[in-house]
This record gives C-alpha cells, sequence and structure tokens, in this order.
C-alpha cells in the first residue's frame, strides 16, 4: 500500500488534522479502552501526523501505567489520538482511524491486538 495524505477531526469539528499513513496496520484491540471505545488505532511516526486545529480543546486521559495519553475533543468527546512510545523510546501517534475524513471501517484490514493479556 502506499501512503496517503488524509484529512479528519472529532464529531463536532472543532478538533482537526491532517496525517499521512498507509493504513497497512489497523488494530482491532481487546484491551479495556479500545474494546469500550470503539477504538482502531492506526501508529504514525509524530512528522506524519499534523492537527491543525483545536488544540485547546484537547483533554487528556491517562490509565494503567499512564504510557499513552489519549486525547478527546472537550466538547463532543470523541478520542481522536493518543500519544505514545515505543519500547525503544521512539515517540509515535496513534490515530483513531474512525476520525479519518469518510472512512469506511468495514473496507480496512484490521489487525487483530490481544492488548487485553499484555
Ligand atoms: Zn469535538
Amino acid at each position: 500500500m502506499t501512503s496517503k495524505t488524509f484529512t479528519g477531526g472529532c464529531h463536532c469539528g472543532l478538533v482537526r488534522f491532517e496525517c499521512t499513513t498507509d493504513l497497512a496496520m489497523v488494530t482491532a484491540c481487546n484491551c479495556s479502552i479500545c474494546t469500550k471505545k470503539g477504538l482502531h488505532f492506526a501508529f504514525l511516526a509524530p512528522k506524519d501526523f499534523q492537527l491543525r486545529a483545536g488544540e485547546d480543546n484537547l483533554r487528556e486521559y491517562l490509565f494503567n501505567k499512564h504510557a499513552i495519553r489519549h486525547q478527546s475533543c472537550i466538547d463532543c468527546g470523541v478520542e481522536v489520538f493518543a500519544r505514545g512510545s515505543k519500547p525503544d523510546g521512539t515517540e509515535v501517534v496513534a490515530l483513531n482511524v474512525s476520525c479519518i475524513d469518510g472512512i469506511e471501517l468495514a473496507k480496512l484490514a484490521m489487525t487483530a491486538i490481544d492488548g487485553r493479556n499484555r
């Protein structure tokens, strides 16, 4: 797959982003937060993700080891992305692919992740 540039945002539109990804790996994870929020993440290098609007409209949510910093719109509550780091310390952005404009989840190849047992 080749990388494409996508735009997207939260439901109310206050938080907007632009990103470049090939969507080759989209998670279908069984951990508590992905299950309850219906999250499907694609992992991007920070340089491939630009917040275009709504920086001040984000609320951060932390749990467990606080390793992943979940970012949700204060107004509509939609989680747009999360920030974290790989085991080697490399910063990574986990994008909620459901926030990409016009995305059709059923057309994406999902990769099962056993987050519940990690
Ligand atoms: Zn919103």
